[in-house]
């Protein structure tokens, strides 16, 4: 199978172009040049592109090493399954950069060059949008020093430069649903008065049938389409402005590691209908009259989708294993909002523990010989 990787050269020096959420312009690191989309259109802007065969399983797996993103550890796959693994060569470098068959923009391991493998976003692969980038590795890496700041359990050198090189912007596939919720809502509402004169206390239960029934209708509710990526921290990441959103266009992956989606619409359907559920409940159970207590609440909810469309948004991600956990730490490229868990280090945590016991008992012994003294006194 044919595989093409390019990579979006400088107009004045040839060197690679990446998109800069910052800036919203292409820039060049080499000689510092920044271009518009317009910019580049009217230079004849160029990718250099490099067209060859996929490379046989057992070879493609030697070069495995230090592509991956996910984990800090290199992964040296061995024994396992290899028919998901693609091969391509860099254009600049002719180095060849083996990644499996989600990654549609990645970088040469070898020159460090952006390289994007258009083919895997062609046809229904195509995404209709992407949201730029409007943030940049500094603003990531500042979040993520700020996350840290002050966490004296933190392990030693969490923070050190070589981790935090490896933030890394990220398109994450997203579907994104239109949906209607036709409810249907029924419970029983109370109210009591109490009343009384020189001889009963009298007491007034009034019982009412409620019955609601409406339409919500929801729009671009997003849901990652990866299955690589956490869910709920992806969900915890909104909300993205999508109005901001651009037609798609290869040229902004540039610079970025992006991916296609594993997860089909119908893959999702449940995790969206869940996701709007309390909502559609809440706005049933709201409104009319006030009754002092309700039970017995039935809602029946039917969704139906009338469409979706397929996005790519953006995230800067660091993931790091410690002591054999995974930790995740994701900014939200578009408006900087971070999710993420920090590890405890047990060595740091020992002697914290150390620590306050002994000042914790010094303590204790003072207070005892104060109250002895007192005593005695
Ligand atoms: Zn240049
Ligand atoms: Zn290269």
């Amino acid at each position: 199978m044919e595989q093409t990787a390019l990579t979006y050269l400088c107009p004045d020096c040839m060197a690679y172009l990446r998109y800069d959420g910052k800036e919203q312009k292409w820039v060049c690191d080499y000689c510092g040049g920044k271009f518009t989309r317009e910019e580049l259109e009217q230079r004849g802007a160029e990718t250099k592109q490099d067209d060859y065969e996929v490379k046989p399983r057992a070879e493609a797996a030697e070069n495995t090493a230090e592509i991956s993103y996910h984990y800090e550890e290199n992964i040296t796959e061995t024994d396992e399954d290899l028919s998901h693994l693609r091969a391509y060569h860099c254009p600049s470098c002719g180095g060849e950069i083996v990644t499996d068959d989600v990654t549609a923009a990645t970088f040469c391991v070898f020159c460090g060059n952006p390289t994007i493998l258009p083919t895997q976003l062609e046809g229904e692969y195509r995404p209709s949008a992407i949201l730029p980038f409007e943030t940049d590795k500094e603003d990531a890496r500042k979040a993520f020093l700020q996350l840290c700041k002050g966490k004296r359990l933190l392990p030693k050198g969490y923070t050190s430069e070589q981790r935090l090189e490896k933030i890394t912007g990220v398109y994450v596939p997203f579907w994104l649903f239109d949906c209607k919720a036709d409810f249907d809502y029924h419970a029983t509402g109370e109210n009591v008065i109490t009343w009384s004169d020189t001889r009963f206390i009298y007491t007034k239960t009034d019982l009412y049938h409620i019955h609601r029934a409406g339409t919500m209708e929801f729009e671009n509710i997003p849901l990652d389409a990866s299955e690589k990526m956490q869910d709920d921290l992806m969900d915890a990441l909104e909300p993205f402005h999508l109005e901001k959103k651009k037609q798609f266009d290869m040229s902004y992956l540039s610079g970025f590691l992006a991916e296609k989606y594993t997860y089909e619409p119908k893959d999702l359907y449940d995790r969206m209908t869940k996701r709007i559920t309390p909502g559609v409940e809440h706005k049933a159970a709201e409104g009319g009259k006030s009754y002092q207590r309700v039970y017995g609440v039935k809602c029946h909810t039917d969704f139906s989708s009338k469409q979706q469309s397929y996005m790519l948004l953006p995230v800067w991600m660091l993931m790091s294993k410690y002591d054999g956990k995974e930790y995740l730490f994701a900014m939200n490229g578009q408006t900087g909002k971070i999710v993420g868990e920090l590890p405890v280090s047990n060595s740091r945590s020992a002697k914290w523990f150390v620590i306050i016991f002994c000042i914790s008992f010094v303590i204790v012994m003072i207070v005892l010989a104060l109250l002895a003294m007192g005593g005695v006194l």
